[in-house]
């Protein structure tokens, strides 16, 4: 699933490498939904050929557990580090003890009564990388991950405003000026046998892996 969602940023800035590098990368809003929207397909491609029962209710599980780690836990995140910028500026510098305060309210506020929580865990906040490399990012996760199960769901249905009509629209033209063939986006992908020039860089999105 990891690489179906960083395949998914891959797909996303290929497709958009004629729009030039001002302007190839997407607002914050919807950097996730590429990658999402390819860990969704897969799920969905896996669970619909796999024939047993226990092996598909694990899938489910995870795939709930998956959806409350991008909407729920994300949103703890964001609300964290709001709580934290917004303490910076009206009391100043916070300590380390007040952060993890700040952490421990956010996360029971998630929790409930269902988890209890030590001190201990407080410092926890430490280890997301994105409140130091992409402040304010987090929510992406939650916004991607909500948009994606109805943009799925949409995308069923076949018809031409759909996701998949919409996105092979934006596909880039070729050489002769006409549009790439049509089909499913993930699957039909022309990727370059010869020369890598045409690849996608890694940069820009590989930050982006989810917390
Ligand atoms: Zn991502």
């Amino acid at each position: 699933m990891t690489l179906a969602h960083e395949l998914g940023h891959g797909v996303h800035q290929y497709l958009a490498r004629d729009k030039g590098v001002l302007q190839q990368n997407t607002p914050l809003t919807t950097a996730e939904t590429a990658s999402l929207f390819g860990e969704t397909l897969v799920f969905h491609s896996l669970i619909s050929r796999e024939k047993d029962p226990k092996v598909v209710l694990s899938m489910l599980v995870r795939e709930i557990e998956s959806s409350f780690a991008a909407v729920f836990r994300q949103v703890a995140m964001k609300r964290f580090e709001e709580a934290a910028h917004t303490a910076r500026r009206t009391t100043g510098e916070l300590t380390t003890g007040a952060l993890s305060e700040m952490w421990l309210e956010t996360q029971r506020a998630m929790f409930g009564t269902s988890v209890t929580l030590t001190p201990d865990c407080g410092i926890w906040w430490s280890y997301i990388t994105h409140f130091i490399h992409v402040p304010g990012y987090v929510y992406a996760y939650a916004f991607g991950d909500l948009l994606v199960r109805a943009l799925y769901k949409r995308s069923l249905s076949g018809g031409k405003d759909s996701p998949r009509a919409t996105w092979q629209c934006s596909r880039p033209a070729d050489r002769t000026g006409r549009r790439r063939s049509s089909g499913p986006l993930a699957w039909t992908l022309p990727i370059p046998t010869s020369g890598r020039r045409d690849l996608p860089s890694s940069r820009g999105w590989s930050r982006r892996r989810r917390t």
